[in-house]
């Protein structure tokens, strides 16, 4: 009963969806007869149809209710975290390539023009299908079937990629969305081992934001990103994850323990240090959605820790302030990163953190940033702020700072990385080069971030697939370059090709390694890259888990670059 009620509301959503579908060559039915009714049997009635999150504002619907909330929050990544139609980056809600797209203005919302005839709203990328993931089972039934149809395949946790590859034109999704499971385990061992760990579990659905809560009510700390909607087992974690803690800490892929994963013959494995062991490695940097689809990860819990915290910042963009203080964070690199320091830095801030020494080190060892902060408020340098503290908890800091600093959301953009190298804090040459880099990068794509998020004082084990150069790095460098609803695809291209050149400036200085989940989508020599001499390995292992290559993306360990999956992307 339950199971026929549940497909004839998918029936119902495919009759009465306002999408236009079919009438472009990405948005053909991927086989001629899948058979969606017996697949939605299989999963318990959990397979729906993908529409555009922001298609209810079309079709005259542009001043209904449901428009009105969806107009509120389209810059909220939280709520489009929630939604199987929406993406972080709304490019890969898009078909990209023909412009095929159902999105609002991110500026103003409220504004009707992209809603307005001849407007119509599109499929784009937005996956043809949604299975809402529950159990192995679920995952088994769509490989079964992605093999006999040829359906191809995208796992979607939060949509945040930055490449593109959660979604897919005429796709089947895995969403893990709705996995919220998470246990803390104060003797973890993982299975077939004998050492324990204090150590967090999480169903793949689980956010930053629900884990930091998780973490402070155990009094615990968790090392994960500066974003609170990003998952935590799902591409993040299999692509590396820094976090301001990363220095001394590790990558979450050093924290990995354990994952619980399907893989493309079905079967529901358990890869950790003594079984499966192959994979465990692939899955600790070979990249999100190219393995299996994790339904669960274990990794490390450390005791809560304080964390100093030294902040800088000033108003407006001020190239020679800015200057001043990246020359400084230059000039003292290698000696704070030995000292524990990680954080962040954009043009007009700089955060730095340590969990590692006491606030009597912590003063003296910031002392030229907080020098250079107190010169800003005594020359009156419009918004100077400085503030030296200390936080009881890694929760208690994040909780501020996500507070003042949110990332964009809901526009399509262009991202590009760099990873910096020890080499080039060494002589004095070197650290003008690096500043002089990243102010033409920042002045070519504005926005640059400086992560200082590498794993510089944690040696990890040996076992990660990422490149090993971010063991050799300080800083990762991000840039970025927008673009709204109204682009046309020269503009794209452009936004594309304004990432690159601006990181070309660090690329020239640097050794070949950029941060695979958010590189340049056009990444030159990706493979060596994102994962430097283990790639030949890393394809071996996707060889013998997914001989059919039923799990696919751009620029992932074994892609297909010829794939019609791909013919969005420009
Ligand atoms: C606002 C913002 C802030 C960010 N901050 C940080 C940061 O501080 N540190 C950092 O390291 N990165 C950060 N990132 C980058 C982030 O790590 C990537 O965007 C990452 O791919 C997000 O993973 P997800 O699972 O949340 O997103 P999704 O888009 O849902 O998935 C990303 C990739 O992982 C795959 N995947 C998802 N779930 C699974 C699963 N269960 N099994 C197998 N594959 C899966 C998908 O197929 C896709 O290939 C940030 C991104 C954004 C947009």
């Amino acid at each position: 009963m339950t199971c026929l009620a549940s497909l004839a509301g998918l029936l119902v959503l495919g009759v009465t969806s306002r999408v236009q579908g079919y009438d472009n060559p990405f948005e053909r039915p991927v086989s001629k007869s899948p058979d969606w009714s017996a697949l939605n049997r299989q999963v318990g009635g959990r397979l729906s149809t993908g529409a555009p999150y922001a298609q209810p504002c079309f079709s005259s619907s542009f001043s209904s209710s449901q428009c009105t909330t969806i107009q509120n929050d389209y810059t909220d990544e939280v709520t489009r975290s929630h939604q199987r139609g929406a993406y972080i980056q709304t490019q890969w809600e898009t078909c990209q390539a023909t412009g095929e797209q159902c999105l609002l203005d991110y500026l103003a919302p409220n504004n009707s023009l992209p809603t307005s005839p001849p407007a119509q709203c599109r499929m784009g990328s937005i996956p043809q299908y949604f299975i809402d993931v529950q159990i192995p089972d679920d995952v088994s039934a769509a490989f079964t079937f992605s093999k006999k149809y040829r359906v191809p395949l995208v796992i979607k946790n939060t949509g945040h990629d930055y490449k593109g590859r959660s979604s897919a034109p005429g796709s089947l999704a895995l969403w893990t969305h709705n996995l919220k499971n998470i246990t803390y385990i104060l003797n973890f061992k993982a299975d077939g081992c004998s050492k324990t760990n204090s150590a967090v579990t999480v169903g793949a659905g689980i956010q930053w934001g629900e884990a930091y809560e998780f973490a402070e009510a155990h009094n615990i700390t968790l090392v994960g990103g500066c974003d609170r909607s990003v998952g935590v087992a799902g591409g993040w974690l299999q692509g590396g994850g820094h976090g301001a803690l990363s220095n001394t800490m590790g990558l979450g892929v050093d924290r990995a323990l354990q994952f619980k994963v399907v893989t493309p013959d079905g079967k529901y494995r358990t890869a950790n240090a003594c079984q499966n062991e192959d994979l465990f490695f692939a899955l600790r940097g070979g990249g999100g959605g190219t393995f299996g689809v994790v339904l669960e990860a274990t990794v490390l819990a450390s005791p809560q820790l304080s964390l100093q915290t030294v902040i800088v910042s000033f108003a407006a963009k001020n190239t020679t302030l800015t200057k001043q203080m990246w020359s400084i964070l230059a000039d003292n690199g290698l000696k704070w990163a030995d000292e524990g320091w990680g954080g962040f830095s954009q043009a007009n801030i700089a955060i730095l953190l340590n969990p590692v020494i006491s606030k009597e080190d912590a003063t003296t060892s910031m002392a030229p940033l907080i020098d250079f902060g107190k010169q800003l408020q005594a020359a009156n340098v419009t918004g100077a702020a400085l503030v030296v503290t200390t936080f009881p908890s890694w929760g208690a800091f994040f909780q501020v700072f996500t507070g003042d600093h949110v990332a964009v959301v809901g526009s399509s953009l262009a991202l590009a990385s760099r990873l910096i190298n020890k080499s080039n804090f060494d002589a004095p040459k070197d650290r003008t080069a690096l500043v002089s880099g990243l102010l033409a990068a920042d002045a070519t794509a504005p926005g640059l971030i400086i992560l200082i998020s590498a794993p510089t004082s944690f040696a990890g084990d040996g076992q990660t697939s990422v490149t090993d150069v971010w063991r050799s790095s300080l800083y990762h460098v991000t840039v970025v370059s927008p673009w709204n609803w109204n682009a046309t695809l020269a503009e794209k291209k452009a936004g594309y090709d304004t990432a690159s050149k601006a990181i070309d400036n660090l690329r020239k200085i640097t050794p070949e390694a950029a941060y695979l989940n958010e590189s340049d989508v056009h990444e030159p020599n990706h493979e060596v890259a994102f994962w430097g001499k283990h790639y030949p390995e890393l394809l071996r292992i996707k060889k013998k888990y997914d001989p059919d290559q039923l799990l696919d993306c751009w620029h992932c360990v074994g892609w297909n670059p010829k794939s019609t999956r791909f013919s969005c992307y420009v």
